[in-house]
């Protein structure tokens, strides 16, 4: 499944080098909320969450991911986008 977004605009080519799933080199399999720390490492300075492609996560991690930074804001462990 993919989003269902026009792909025309063109995309800077930063992050071109395909890394490895953190989360599966570590047999991570629930990530957890409460671990600030590693989720921090997946958001950008203003507290946006970083897309798949970037981080290298495969896309059952980068769900995962998601899901856990969605719950960690909701209980205010991590900030919502920073203006
Ligand atoms: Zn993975």
């Amino acid at each position: 499944m993919r989003p269902s977004r026009p792909t025309s605009r063109p995309r800077p080519r930063r992050f071109q080098r395909r890394r490895f799933c953190k989360f599966c080199a570590d047999k991570v399999d629930f990530i957890d909320y409460k671990d600030i720390r590693v989720l921090r490492h997946y958001l950008t300075e203003r507290g946006k969450m970083m897309a798949g492609r970037m981080t290298g996560n495969c896309a059952k991690h980068q769900r995962e991911l998601t899901q856990a930074i969605k719950r960690a804001r909701n209980i205010a462990l991590l900030p919502f986008i920073e203006k």
